[in-house]
């Protein structure tokens, strides 16, 4: 169901019990700013989740409250976790859902990589 990305963060979000290790996640990147794990449900052959380990609700709260140095810093380590994995070759995708009409699922702002092989036209 989808959520509306603003209010007050719930500290009960999966992947805040992800961050917190009460849920399992398979992990492909961690530095002092992100976390970096597998979509449950790929939609691609490669589908990363890569989000913030501080409390943002969606892009509309993260790109509002978050110092400048933490935005450029997850962005950053975004840029990273595609070279790292291969992707720059042959292209990704890099998306973030915010709020009701994104369909955003999570109210944890993540960002979506994809790639590892031709994507449908966007929107899909
Ligand atoms: P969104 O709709 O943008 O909020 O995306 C949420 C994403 O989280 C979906 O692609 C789900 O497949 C994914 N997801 C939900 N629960 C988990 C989980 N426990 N581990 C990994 N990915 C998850």
């Amino acid at each position: 169901m989808a959520v509306t990305g603003k209010g007050p963060y719930d500290q009960q979000n999966i992947f805040a019990k992800i961050l917190r290790g009460e849920i399992p996640c398979k992990p492909v990147f961690e530095n002092e700013w992100v976390l970096a794990f597998e979509d449950i449900a790929p939609k691609a052959p490669v589908h990363v989740l890569i989000i913030p380990k501080k409390p943002y609700v969606s892009f509309m709260d993260f790109s509002k409250t978050a110092p400048a140095e933490e935005i450029a810093e997850v962005m950053r380590s975004a840029g990273q976790i595609a070279h790292t994995l291969g992707l720059e070759e042959n292209g990704y995708r890099l998306i973030t859902n915010a709020g009701t009409n994104s369909g955003q699922e999570v109210p944890h702002f993540h960002l979506h990589l994809m790639g590892g092989g031709p994507l449908p036209a966007f929107p899909q």
